[in-house]
C-alpha cells in the first residue's frame, strides 16, 4: 500500500478523517483571524482586471496538490482580489453581511450535501424549511396566509411570482407557450420606474417581451403614483391588452422608496390582478416590531419576496417568496417523471414542483441557526441599531452647507450629494461640475481602500448612497466616512 502523504489526497476516496480535522480547524481558525484583520484590508479590491487571471496557471494540476499550498494561495492570490463584503466600512449597492451562525450553516449543509428536489431526497430540508419560513413570516408579521419557498435569489423569486401570476391568467401558456400565437393579447406587468431591473429580467425570461412591462411613474419621493397606475391599466384594457400583475416595491434599491401597497391593493382586485410586493431589501426591517408599518397592505398581496441574505445577515444566497397560491405557482412549474414518483408524493411537499430548478441546496439550514442563535429579539436589534447610524448620518448632511439630503432615508440607506457653493456658476454648468464633483469625490473615498460608497441617478442628478447593513458597522464606522467624504470635498471642492 502507498504511504499517504501529508496534506496530498490519497489514491482512492476522500481526505482521510485526522487531515480533514487538522486542515477544517486550520481554516476556522483563519476565517476568526480573517474578521479580526478586516479592517486593516482595503475594502474595494485593488487589482486590476485580468491580474488574478494572469498569476493562475491555464491548465489543471496533473497530479493533486497539498492542500498547505493551496490554503497559502487563498491568502496570496484570492484575498486580495475580493471586495470585501464584510468589511464594516463597506457602505455600496445593499450592505450586507454574512454571520458566524450562517457561515456554520454553509459548512452543514456542504457536508450534508442533499438536493431537496423530493421531500424524500431530503426530508430535513423540507420540513425545516417550511417552518422556518413560518417563523420568518411570523417575525415580519405577515399574515398566516402566506406559505414561503426558498429560492436562490430575489431576482429568481420575482420571476417565479410572475409566472404564477401568468398561470392565473388561464390562456393555456404552460400547454402552449406564447410564440406562433394569434389568439394572444399582450400581457402586461406594472412597476414604478424605480423598480429593480431584475423584475424586467423576469418578463424577458417569461417570453412576455420589454413591451409586457410597463412602467409608472413615481411622486416626488420616488413612490409609484397609483393615479398613473389605474390610468394605465385603463389605458392596456381599451386596447385590448391583459393587464395581469402589479409588482410594488417595498425598498427600491436606488432610495428604498415605499410603493404605496395598500392603495394599490384595490386596483388589483379591481382588475383581478396578482399583487406582488418586491421586500428583497426591505422585507427584513419588518422584523423590528416598530418598522412592521413597511409591510402596510401587504396582508392582502398575493405573494411577497424578501431576502434574508440581505439583511438578515444570513450568507449568500437565500431569497424567501411568500405566496398565498401555491396551488397556481405549482401547477406552473410541476411536472414529475416516473422516475420521480414516491409514495409519499400526496402527503408532503417536494421543492421541485414549484420551480424551475430539480435540485435544491439546503439553505433553510443557515437561516435557521442565524434566527437561533440570535433570537427575534436580537435581529431587530442590529436593524434597528444601523437605522439609528443612518439617521445619525442623514442629520449630519442635513445640518452641513456643503451636503444636501436627495431622498427621504426611512431605513438604513441615505442618499445625498455635495453641492457647496459655486459663486458665478450658471445653473447648468453647476450641475454638470456638481455631477462631475460627487463623482471624484466617491471614487476618492473608494480609492482610499478605507469605505466603499455607491451611487445612482435621482431626477438626473448623480446621488451618492450610504448603506449600513454590515454586521460588524458601528458608529466609529460611519463617521470615520463621514470624515472621508469630507476630506474629498476640501481636496476636489476647490
Ligand atoms: N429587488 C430589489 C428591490 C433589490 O434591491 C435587489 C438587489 O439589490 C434585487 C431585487 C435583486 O436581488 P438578488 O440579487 O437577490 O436577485
Amino acid at each position: 500500500m502507498t504511504e499517504l502523504q501529508p496534506g496530498i489526497a490519497p489514491p482512492f476516496g476522500d481526505m482521510d478523517k485526522e487531515e480533514f480535522r487538522r486542515f477544517g480547524h486550520e481554516l476556522v481558525d483563519w476565517i476568526a483571524e480573517y474578521f479580526d484583520r478586516i479592517e486593516d484590508l482595503p475594502v474595494l479590491a485593488q487589482i486590476k482586471p485580468g491580474d488574478l487571471k494572469s498569476q493562475l496557471p491555464d491548465s489543471p494540476p496533473q497530479s493533486g496538490e497539498p492542500m498547505e499550498r493551496i490554503i497559502a494561495d487563498i491568502d496570496r492570490l484570492i484575498v486580495p482580489a475580493l471586495t470585501h463584503w464584510s468589511h464594516p466600512s463597506f457602505f455600496a449597492y445593499f450592505a450586507t453581511s454574512t454571520s458566524a451562525p450562517g457561515i456554520f450553516g454553509e459548512l452543514l449543509s456542504a457536508a450534508f450535501d442533499n438536493k431537496a428536489m423530493l421531500w424524500r431526497t431530503s426530508p430535513a430540508s423540507t420540513e425545516l424549511e417550511e417552518v422556518t419560513l413560518d417563523w420568518l413570516r411570523q417575525m415580519m408579521g405577515l399574515d398566516a396566509g402566506y406559505t414561503g419557498m426558498i429560492y436562490d435569489t430575489a431576482s429568481v423569486s420575482s420571476m417565479h411570482a410572475i409566472a404564477a401570476a401568468r398561470e392565473g391568467v388561464e390562456l393555456r401558456i404552460r400547454e402552449e407557450g406564447m410564440s406562433g400565437r394569434k389568439d394572444l393579447p399582450l400581457l402586461r406587468v406594472y412597476v414604478s420606474e424605480h423598480a429593480h431591473s431584475s423584475i424586467e429580467k423576469g418578463v424577458i425570461t417569461l417570453g412576455l417581451g420589454q413591451r409586457g412591462l410597463r412602467k409608472i411613474p413615481t411622486d416626488a419621493e420616488f413612490r409609484m403614483d397609483v393615479r398613473a397606475l389605474t390610468e394605465a391599466i385603463e389605458e392596456d384594457k381599451q386596447n385590448g391588452h391583459v393587464p395581469f400583475c402589479i409588482v410594488a416595491t417595498v425598498g427600491t434599491t436606488s432610495t428604498t422608496s415605499i410603493d404605496p401597497v395598500a392603495e394599490m391593493i384595490p386596483i388589483g382586485e379591481k382588475h383581478a390582478m396578482w399583487l406582488h410586493v418586491d421586500a428583497a431589501y426591505a422585507g427584513s426591517a419588518a422584523v423590528v416590531p416598530e418598522l412592521r408599518h413597511i409591510l402596510k397592505g401587504c396582508e392582502r398581496a398575493d405573494s411577497v419576496a424578501v431576502n434574508p441574505h440581505k439583511w438578515l445577515f444570513t450568507p449568500f444566497d437565500l431569497s424567501v417568496l411568500y405566496c398565498r397560491l401555491m396551488k397556481l405557482l405549482r401547477r406552473a412549474f410541476s411536472l414529475v417523471p416516473e422516475y420521480l414518483r414516491t409514495p409519499e408524493e400526496e402527503k408532503v411537499r417536494s421543492g421541485s414542483d414549484y420551480g424551475i430548478q430539480l435540485g435544491r441546496r439546503f439553505r433553510a439550514l443557515k437561516l435557521w441557526m442565524v434566527i437561533r442563535y440570535f433570537g427575534h429579539e436580537g435581529l431587530a436589534a442590529r436593524i434597528r441599531e444601523h437605522c439609528r447610524l443612518a439617521k445619525m448620518f442623514a442629520s449630519w448632511i442635513e445640518e452641513s452647507p456643503d451636503w444636501e439630503l436627495m431622498a427621504p432615508a426611512p431605513l438604513a440607506l441615505v442618499c445625498f450629494r455635495a453641492r457647496p457653493a459655486m459663486d458665478g456658476v450658471d445653473e447648468s454648468e453647476r450641475a454638470t461640475r456638481l455631477d462631475a464633483l460627487n463623482e471624484a469625490i466617491m471614487h476618492g473615498v473608494n480609492a482610499t481602500g478605507d469605505a466603499l460608497l455607491s451611487h445612482t441617478k435621482l431626477n438626473d442628478k448623480i446621488t451618492l448612497r450610504l448603506s449600513i447593513g454590515n454586521i460588524r458597522t458601528t458608529e466609529k464606522h460611519v463617521r470615520q466616512v463621514w470624515d472621508l467624504l469630507n476630506e474629498q470635498l476640501q481636496l476636489l471642492g476647490e
